[in-house]
């Protein structure tokens, strides 16, 4: 099968927020889609937008994953039936967005004093005046306090020690979007088969006409990127801009994104093993069986299989030049978001490298020697640990792996690019010199 995914590279998301704005322009600037974002970027560690909508245990209602299927909670007979037809959980509108400014007022016009006065922020919804105490990307301005930290799953999973050590904050930019995982939830979840995942693409799309507006997709999946439009009862998501794809274009986000940091690409994957991958008891394992079910397009046995199955010749084409197959299982530094919730997303993240930690620059170096930077793997400005938990399921690993790599690489270009020579080990491992 052939599925079109892409790649984010962290390290040069710098948070404009240009690939929202023109989405929301193209897609969800109607009524009903006010609060809808198919793309945002989020501020991490933070809570996200929806808020909070890592935390599964508040979304799944009445059930929950055990070795990778989705059963009801335990309790007693009446209270497992009440926990199955009970309404689903679903993020209410200000969990999604509410609109605020700041009480600029006091700034200008606090009395002097011993103390910097504050703009305390507030609502712009009706022009209420009322205080509010979150937003979209709030957590740029929380800047590592205590309210930031309880709200970050993956960092209450950290240690204490970690999270406590307000000198070591750190921030990064995550952008996301639907990411059209190849083992859907929101299409296992729709009672109405409106929810479906297109065999040419592996797009996931709404069926407007069949959508009857249950919701059970919006808590089904996982990552919260299905939508409900108020004006018109029916589910939305992000399309992948699949008109703009079949005309052979970049989708919306891609093409206007200030850091040119999305690759776009087709990946070819054996779907007799989805399932099987997904359903792998040990989480920490997902990450490598999703790698399993890729298959290489250069292999001339996988091109003639693919062709045989009825994948176009183009695509097979395009499959074997796609930065985003190098990226993922040539140099195998990009990482999928949250392998843990089985749904084998399709939009992957190449991890932050920077910043640079002050170890490493301390002694001289400018954190760009792969042996310096995995000797101080474990003092990193942004914790390996904290990646590990969004990108690996809490395996160190491949997430130090892909660090080094990138160092290497990073330092490797630079060498390159200053005329010396050429350090043909990591040309090789990179793929940037056939020999
Ligand atoms: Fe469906 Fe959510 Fe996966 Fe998108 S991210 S395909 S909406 S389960
Ligand atoms: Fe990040 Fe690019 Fe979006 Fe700007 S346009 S926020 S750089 S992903």
């Amino acid at each position: 099968m052939a599925q079109v995914a892409m790649v984010m590279n962290l390290d040069k998301c710098i948070g404009c927020h240009t690939c929202s704005v023109t989405c929301k322009q193209t897609w969800t600037n109607r009524d009903g889609t006010e609060y809808v974002w198919f793309n945002n970027v989020e501020t991490r560690p933070g809570q996200g937008y929806p808020r909070g909508h890592e935390d599964q245990e508040k979304w799944q209602g009445g059930w929950h994953l055990k070795h990778g299927r989705l059963v009801p909670r335990s309790g007693g007979r009446a209270r497992r039936l009440a926990r199955l037809f009970a309404n689903p959980r679903l993020p209410s509108l200000s969990d999604y967005y509410e609109p605020w400014t700041y009480d600029y007022e006091n700034l200008t016009t606090a009395p002097l004093g011993d103390d910097v006065p504050t703009a305390p922020p507030r609502s712009l919804i009706d022009g209420r005046p009322t205080e509010v105490t979150w937003g979209p990307n709030w957590d740029d301005d929380l800047g590592g306090g205590p309210e930031h930290l309880a709200g970050d799953p993956v960092l209450r999973k950290m240690n204490e020690q970690v999270r406590h050590e307000y000198e070591q904050a750190f921030m990064f930019y995550l952008p996301r979007i639907c990411e059209h995982c190849l083992n859907p939830s929101c299409v296992a979840v729709c009672p109405s088969g409106a929810m479906y995942k297109r065999i040419e693409d592996g797009i996931v799309l709404v069926d407007q006409d069949r959508c009857r507006g249950w919701r059970m997709c919006v808590t089904g999946c996982p990552y919260k990127k299905v939508y409900f439009n108020h004006r018109t009862g029916k589910a939305e998501k992000c399309t992948l801009c699949y008109p703009r794809i079949e005309a052979g274009q970049p989708t919306v986000c891609s093409e206007t994104c200030v850091g040119r940091l999305r690759y776009l690409g087709v990946i070819l994957y054996d779907a007799d093993k989805v399932g099987e991958a997904a359903s792998v008891e040990d989480e920490q394992k997902l990450y490598e069986a999703q790698l399993e079910c890729f298959l290489d397009p250069r292999d001339p046995a996988v091109a003639r299989a693919a062709e045989e199955s009825g994948i176009p010749h183009d695509w097979i084409t395009a499959a074997r030049r796609s930065p985003v197959h190098a990226l993922i299982n040539t140099y195998k530094v990009a990482l999928p978001l949250h392998p843990e919730y089985r749904t084998m997303p399709m939009v992957w993240y190449i991890p932050p490298l920077s910043p640079v930690v002050e170890s490493l620059t301390a002694t001289g170096h400018d954190g760009e020697d792969p042996a310096k930077l995995f000797a101080a793997i474990d003092s990193l400005r942004i914790p390996v640990e904290y990646l590990a938990g969004l990108f690996t399921a809490g395996d160190p690993a491949p997430v130090e792996a892909a660090l080094c790599r990138l160092a290497a690489m990073r330092s490797h270009m630079r060498r390159v690019n200053l005329g010396e020579e050429r350090d043909e080990n990591i040309s090789r491992a990179v793929g940037m010199d056939p020999a």
